[in-house]
């Protein structure tokens, strides 16, 4: 069994993303999202095995498989099981920040 370790949940308020952190960061982080640490937040401690979404930024492959997926009218719970380690609504907030950016065709 791996052991947890102690983590910060952070929250991103411009992009209403969650997000942790190793609890020896206590200052400030920046968004896995967009980068900016403007609008973060630590929220509360947590215990967990590994950081699931801890600065993992989304990949060009991923974004060529978010666009496919719509393209041929899946949704977003059949794009996320698409795509490794990534929730339903990761999925429907990554396509909506590509979509205010212009880089989704679709
Ligand atoms: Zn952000």
């Amino acid at each position: 069994m791996p052991k947890k370790k102690k983590y910060t949940s952070w929250r991103c308020k411009d992009c209403e993303i969650d997000y942790f952190v190793t609890s020896a960061v206590t200052h400030t982080t920046h968004c896995p999202q967009c980068g900016d640490n403007l609008f973060t937040e630590s929220i509360k401690v947590v215990w967990l095995e590994r950081p699931f979404n801890y600065k993992r930024p989304w990949s060009e492959e991923e974004r060529e498989i978010i666009e496919s997926g719509l393209h041929l009218g899946k949704t977003y719970r059949e794009i996320s099981q698409e795509l490794d380690g990534r929730t339903e609504n990761a999925v429907r907030r990554q396509i909506q920040q590509l979509r205010s950016k212009g880089m989704l065709s679709i």
